[in-house]
């Protein structure tokens, strides 16, 4: 407390920035009643954003700094996704069904509305399942040529889902495969929603390579964070090739502190490899809410990058970042250049503690571009 009073007492900006932010937020806190309860008296529509809140608050925020025109292509394709991840992570479905269930997700919903029953690990993932139908009409009032973004990677996902329910994250390169399925796809869906709106135009939003890494770094720096959490529930996404050459199990990186922080900034350093291709991506947007979409979460990554890095805390325990910086890059951040300077000092910071001097390497890379 005395530390965050201390902190917060050089940086008055910062408390101007969370007090702003915390009125942004509140618009989004959740209703306490059930979404069940929410269903008899609300517009498929209105459900819809009740669902997001519920479901994923952070996003439902994030939303709104999109052109209106988006919202709600962009707040269906996260439903549908989230609707298709409840199924996979629902474990309690015989795996054969499951696959059959994620398959036919797409064909379905664009037959006909429908619901499930009992499916979901908490109650407003089973109660989003449950009115699902809602979720599905509102879809179907979409432009076609939004509905074709979102049956694509729907079909995309589905299959990558069913491909990792049979094989492990074994090298790097499984692992960007694998992160290419649950986030990449998202990141490529979600620039296909972008041309699709006629409010972006470039090239580079077309090459599916660049929105494919934006996925990348996002959910590598997720699976990084998320260590402490996910091996209480023994399923770990960290690449075998990172650790088995270094200890026996997984769980040993938390007792060998030297080992656990090889591996850890191994994979930072994996996960910073992205920044080239990110920084590429941000720059060519035209729409400046769009922009905001996009760089908000990036920023927040690499700021959580930077907590974790050599830092042993993150093999015990779950990781986040201040509240002042993610109000900062909340509030304050505008535009590419403001972005990028941000993206330089964070790296210019790790890379003093980089013997492998790849950090410098990455760096090159981002200064590079720039001259071309
Ligand atoms: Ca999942």
């Amino acid at each position: 407390m005395i530390s965050r009073i201390l902190y917060y007492s050089s940086r008055p900006q910062e408390v101007q920035y969370l007090f702003q932010m915390k009125k942004e937020f509140s618009q989004f806190k959740p209703s306490d009643e059930r979404l069940t309860t929410i269903s008899e008296r609300t517009t498929d529509r209105e459900f819809c954003y009740e669902a997001l809140k519920k479901v994923s608050r952070s996003f439902a925020v994030v939303i709104q700094q999109l052109p209106t025109e988006l919202q709600d292509p962009v707040c269906l394709f996260y439903l549908i996704l989230r609707g298709l991840d409840t199924v996979e992570d629902d474990m309690s479905i015989d795996q054969k069904d499951k696959e059959q269930m994620l398959i036919t997700f797409a064909d379905r919903m664009n037959e006909a509305p429908f619901n499930m029953e009992k499916v979901g690990d908490t109650q407003d993932y089973r109660d989003l399942m449950l009115h699902f139908d809602k979720v599905i009409r509102q879809y179907h009032e979409l432009a076609p040529q939004y509905r074709e973004v979102i049956t694509d990677i729907t079909n995309k996902m589905a299959l990558g889902m069913n491909k990792y329910a049979h094989q492990d994250v074994v090298s790097y390169e499984d692992w960007d495969d694998y992160c290419h399925y649950v986030a990449g796809l998202v990141g490529i869906g979600l620039s296909q929603l972008f041309l699709a709106s006629d409010l972006e135009h470039s090239p580079n939003l077309k090459e599916e390579g660049l929105s494919n890494e934006m996925g990348l770094f996002l959910q590598k720096t997720n699976i990084i964070r998320d260590f402490a959490e996910d091996l209480e529930q023994q399923r770990v996404f960290w690449p075998q090739e990172a650790w088995k050459g270094r200890v026996e199990k997984l769980e040993d990186l938390q007792q060998n502190k030297e080992k656990g922080l090889e591996v850890l900034n191994e994979m930072i350093i994996n996960a910073l490899s992205h920044v080239p291709a990110c920084l590429r991506y941000m720059e060519s947007l035209e729409d400046i809410q769009i922009f905001r979409f996009c760089a908000i979460p990036q920023l927040m990554a690499i700021a959580t990058l930077k907590e974790l890095y050599n830092n042993s805390d993150v093999l015990h325990k779950n990781i986040k970042i201040r509240r002042g910086r993610t109000a900062r890059y909340f509030i304050s951040i505008k535009t590419f250049e403001q972005t990028k300077k941000e993206f330089i000092k964070i790296l210019q910071s790790l890379a003093k503690n980089d013997t492998s001097q790849k950090i410098n390497q990455i760096l090159t890379q981002v200064n590079a571009y720039e001259n071309v």
